[in-house]
């Protein structure tokens, strides 16, 4: 018929923007994606997004980098480049275009630069690299690997340490380990649900399907959150408490089942440390102290903790409202706490669930993209960790160091300094992502060298000495792991544009001219095997020898299976869901209960800065926007960025819907339109990250969580005033 010459497939993929994993299929005629459908996969059973569905044309936008680029001769790289906005012309013609050898013979000369001018090695080394939470479990390991080896140094991070570095340190000191317990279906299984600082309607959309559901079948959900968000309405009780007074609450809600006799003091007996410690801790904070401090009164605070702790199944998830403050790593500690004092863990419908962001967040921490540990949360402080990691990776003895390397904003301040001298990049933007994001935007440009791998010239590459375009998610195959530890296949779709190459491949070239003997065959082009059988495939398989996690999977299980869910052991084994269900890992067997002080949040509120800043997403846009604000609907949907407030607030600063405003902290300021929203807190505002022309981390205050080190993402001060209208 008509369409007889059109060459038309369907490959089934992963959704590539968030951590709920979902399966789909990519129809696809003559090389471009033409629609998507939603897949039958364990996440999300055919159900997509609107991020999903729509948000696929980025991968064909014109704006695709094609050409490697190297900087011209004597063009300086200027952070106020990047922060007064020149277009995207004036960028891209402070470079030129570059054979692919020359630009990776640029590359690597750089950092043998950087190596030889300084003798240090480990955490105070010259180099360091970002690796990325959106590729391929594969692509993450070869850059940790890379890093690790070329350049002898755990300098190497990605965005969990924006994200969920803080859970993650409380739920290693805890409970030995930081995977989710639960998958996030199992709120099916849950007669009651908390969720406290997530906003999953917008974040993990089709996950708040299932809780949507879950309610409608009698599931008590309980929302705690300064802004009341769109779940909020679903939810039996909202705790619309005070942004940055989670202890408080938390604590509040521990004192109540603590002194109410309703503990499981069996599972605490067999299963826990410290009891008596915290228990002597959570006396201080009964809910009638804590009321005026978080804003719930004490009667729901009472009313809440009895219902959480006597339903059959309870269940707590939570994202960035309670890891992104400087109290993010005791925030966690009080939810382990709630699910470890009652019990309710290690069965289907319980346990703790930190709601992983990106789509390979999971899979990239397990793979190693951590300063402090080797791949599956292995430390590189322990001697035969080490051992074993530099036999499998045939380098000298001595060559990983013991010292754990510095982390995302640690690295950004060790380059503002001159400590850093030069950086590797993989498709992370910490030019938009990081806190104080005038303070990121100097540290990389003063790099002597900076190289870049992305799709776009994003407000990163702007900075670059050499930029390597690489290739989108549809146009590559490898394995990526969901929030609920579930490892799936992302099957190459389309062909890339132009001369892109895959990370995978790019990373291997590096490798090579660094003087490491990597004998993989990465293919270019994204597809999993090449050569002779050394491609994806065989990374993969070298990553499960280091993995216990992984163990069982092998690269032909996964194309076999397509989806299975870790610990697996053996080739024999399911996979499990739930974990925990009889101990934890840790060298007892037993849990450790951790109290949490209070302590408030770093940069208050006072004159110059009255009002509360937080940040976050929106369901149309993906964090720093340079996919989503590509595709066509959902930029169309939500095309610029907004400030919202509480109707009374914009009133009383004379503000109304569509008001140009000027939003400023001590660090920076932006401008945007106002947009209201009742659910907003009185004299707070909220701003999307996803804007590069009202980009909210010009605001954010970089203060760190002493353990997790995370920065304070959820809370600064800032000042609102009127700008004008639009
Ligand atoms: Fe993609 Fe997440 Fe939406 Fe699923 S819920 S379609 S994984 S963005």
């Amino acid at each position: 018929g008509a369409y007889a010459n059109v060459s038309q497939k369907q490959v089934d993929s992963v959704c590539p923007f968030c951590g709920v994993g979902c399966q789909m299929t990519y129809h696809v005629s003559d090389d471009r994606i033409q629609h998507v459908e939603g897949k039958a996969g364990p996440a999300n059973e055919g159900r997509l997004c609107v991020k999903g569905r729509f948000g696929f044309d980025y991968a064909h936008s014109p704006e695709r980098l094609t050409r490697p680029l190297i900087r011209r001769a004597g063009v300086p790289k200027l952070a106020a480049d990047v922060r007064q906005r020149l277009t995207p012309e004036q960028i891209r013609e402070q470079f030129r275009e570059a054979t692919w050898d020359e630009a990776l013979d640029a590359a690597a000369a750089g950092f043998s630069q950087a190596m030889a001018s300084t003798s240090a090695r480990g955490r105070l080394g010259p180099v360091a690299g970002f690796g990325s939470a959106k590729g391929t479990n594969e692509e993450a390991y070869l850059f940790q690997k890379l890093i690790r080896t070329a350049f002898g140094t755990h300098n190497v991070d990605h965005c969990t340490r924006l994200c969920h570095a803080s859970s993650v340190a409380a739920l290693m000191e805890g409970l030995g380990s930081a995977v989710v317990t639960n998958p996030l279906r199992d709120v099916e299984h849950a007669d009651f649900v908390l969720i406290i600082g997530a906003n999953p309607a917008q974040n993990h959309p089709v996950g708040a399907t299932w809780i949507k559901n879950a309610v409608k079948r009698g599931t008590r959900l309980v929302m705690a959150d300064p802004r009341r968000t769109e779940l909020a309405r679903h939810a039996w009780k909202h705790l619309g408490f005070k942004a940055g007074t989670d202890v408080a609450l938390l604590n509040a809600l521990l004192h109540t089942i603590v002194f109410e006799g309703l503990a499981d003091t069996a599972y605490i007996d067999k299963h826990t440390l410290d009891y008596a410690q915290l228990k002597a801790h959570v006396a201080d904070f009964s809910p009638e102290a804590m009321a005026p401090v978080c804003g719930i009164d004490a009667a729901t605070l009472r009313e809440v903790a009895r219902a959480y702790a006597t339903a059959g199944n309870s269940m707590i998830l939570w994202g960035m409202g309670i890891s992104q403050h400087t109290h993010g790593t005791d925030n966690a500690r009080c939810l382990i706490a709630l699910s470890l004092i009652t019990g309710h863990i290690g069965r289907p419908g319980t346990g703790l669930h930190p709601l992983r962001g990106q789509n390979n967040v999971q899979g990239a921490s397990d793979a190693g993209l951590i300063p402090m540990v080797l791949p599956d949360y292995q430390r590189v402080s322990e001697p035969a960790v080490r051992e074993k990691a530099e036999q499998l990776w045939g380098v000298p003895p001595g060559t990983l160091g013991s010292e754990p390397g510095l982390t995302v904003v640690e690295i950004i301040d060790a380059a503002f300094d001159g400590q850093i001298r030069a950086m590797l990049i993989q498709g992370e933007n910490p030019a938009m992502s990081d806190p104080d994001a005038n303070h990121a935007r100097e540290a990389l440009a003063r790099l002597d060298h900076l190289v870049v791998q992305d799709i776009f010239l994003t407000e990163t590459a702007g900075l670059a000495d050499v930029i390597l375009p690489a290739t989108a998610w549809p146009e590559k195959t490898g394995s990526v792991t969901n929030t609920d530890r579930c490892v799936q296949l992302g099957r190459k779709a389309v062909p890339a544009p132009g001369d892109a190459r895959a990370d995978a491949w790019i990373t291997e070239q590096l490798a090579r001219r660094l003087g490491l003997a990597w004998t993989y065959d990465i293919a270019a082009d994204g597809t999993a095997s090449a050569g002779a059988g050394r491609g994806i495939g065989a990374v993969f398989e070298e990553m499960r020898s280091l993995m216990p996690s992984i163990a069982g999977l092998s690269w032909s299980r996964l194309q076999r299976e397509g989806a299975v869910t870790y610990p697996v052991a053996d080739e024999n084994d399911p996979g499990h869901s739930v974990v925990f269900t009889d101990g934890f890992p840790t060298a007892t067997g037993r849990a450790r209960l951790v109290a949490a002080a209070l302590t408030p949040p770093d940069e208050l509120p006072d004159s110059d800065y009255p009002m509360v800043l937080i940040t976050g997403r929106q369901l149309e846009h993906w964090h720093t926007g340079s996919m989503t604000r590509r595709s066509t609907v959902l930029d169309a949907v939500e095309p610029g960025p907004v400030l919202s407030l509480h109707p009374d607030t914009a009133a009383r600063l004379d503000l109304q819907a569509g008001d140009l405003a000027q939003v400023r902290s001590r660090r920076g300021e932006v401008r945007l339109a106002v947009r209201l929203d009742s659910g907003m807190p009185a004299n707070t505002a909220f701003i999307p990250f996803a804007y590069a022309e009202a980009a909210a981390n010009l605001l954010t205050n970089p203060a760190l969580d002493p353990v997790g080190k995370i920065a304070e993402l959820k809370y600064c001060a800032v000042r609102v005033d009127r700008a004008g209208v639009l």
